[in-house]
């Protein structure tokens, strides 16, 4: 059928996600990096902030620690190779050459083959207005990848580093390729109950991860030969 999905490339073994908050891989792309890394392959996370705004009833100082702490935990659950985070501030990220740069030069650093970002675009898969921290985020995390391989951009930050051979983007209205999460629900499911704090603060509160999880994969599965999935844009280019 024309309108399937296809398979992610699965042809590397280095991948850099780049959110602009934590929950944002959880929501996302968490059961595909399961995936990844039971298949031995490497997945580094890096947020651009802490989170700290994220929590209407406990303030930003406390926030921050609380958000990062389960982000890390959530992170280990399916195998991530450590958590950065950048300190922009939750809920004000701005698009900036400044932006640009630290990601960059966490290209250069972490020398992915794939970039995996979050929804860049005005509105995500559900159809709601995207937030700015998404958007900003994820076009600056776009134009990011071709700033690190020109050696005359950035030049302080690091070697130039070309090898990146595949950029998709999670929660995007206009998904194209799907990976296969059958064998990593748990594990998507414990990484986004990780989030403790946070889905208990939300209103109403989450109880129940499992089923929208699944629910949500078993209707990209739809596309994808009825297999639960993650779905992405991958980026041309
Ligand atoms: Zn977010």
């Amino acid at each position: 059928m024309s309108d399937e999905f296809q398979e992610m490339p699965e042809d590397w073994s280095r991948a850099l996600a780049v959110v602009a908050h934590p929950d944002d891989m959880e929501f996302g792309a968490a059961g595909a990096v399961a995936r990844w890394t039971t298949a031995g392959k490497s997945v580094a996370y890096l947020v651009a902030s802490r989170g700290e705004a994220g929590i209407d009833s406990m303030a930003p100082e406390k926030a921050a620690e609380v958000r990062e702490a389960e982000q890390r935990a959530s992170a280990a659950v399916v195998g991530a190779a450590g958590v950065e985070f950048l300190d922009h501030p939750d809920g004000r990220i701005e698009y900036s050459t400044g932006l640009r740069r630290e990601l960059a030069a966490a290209i250069r650093r972490h020398r992915p083959e794939l970039v995996l970002g979050f929804c860049h675009h005005d509105q995500t898969s559900t159809g709601r207005w995207n937030s700015p921290d998404h958007r900003n985020t994820g076009r600056a995390l776009l134009d990011a990848v071709g700033d690190a391989a020109n050696r005359w951009v950035f030049p302080e930050d690091g070697d130039p580093w070309q090898g990146v051979r595949y950029v998709a983007m999670s929660n995007s209205p206009r998904p194209t390729h799907a990976v296969d999460i059958s064998d990593c629900v748990d594990l998507a499911v414990a990484s986004l109950e990780a989030h403790t704090s946070y889905l208990a603060a939300m209103r109403p509160p989450v109880t129940d991860v499992r089923g929208p999880l699944l629910g949500l994969a078993q209707a990209t599965g739809a596309r994808f030969g009825g297999r639960p999935a993650i779905a992405f844009e991958l980026i041309p280019r």
